[in-house]
């Protein structure tokens, strides 16, 4: 039915929605991070960005911190692009729950 699949492409848009992070930049990384925020440490009118942190989107409630600092190993890219981002490499956690995902267009992508 045509009225089913309207509801479900709404029910699939908002679930998009609500899977997507936020990006915001910070002087300083906060205690306790939220979920579905990413935290970039730096000065924007700089483009000089140092760390990003985020919560382990596996439920496991531990902190990622991410080096951006390209002199420095293992080191991250955050791209912006407007309102949207991605994280590259992809994430991978070596200890506990070891995910492993990506973050991609501002949603979790799971490898
Ligand atoms: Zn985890």
């Amino acid at each position: 039915m045509l009225v089913e699949k309207l509801f479900n492409w709404f029910l699939c848009l908002f679930n998009k929605k609500k899977g997507e992070y936020k990006l915001v930049i910070v002087p300083e990384l906060p205690q306790e991070p939220k979920n579905k925020v990413l935290y970039i440490e730096g000065k924007e009118e700089l483009n000089d960005y140092w760390y990003a942190l985020l919560k382990c989107p596996c439920g496991c409630n531990e902190n990622i911190m991410l080096n951006l600092i390209d002199d420095a190993n293992p080191c991250w890219f955050v791209f912006i692009d407007g309102s949207n981002f991605s994280i590259s490499p992809s994430i991978w956690r070596t200890k506990n729950c070891r995910s492993h995902f990506f973050l991609k267009n501002r949603q979790i992508v799971w490898a």
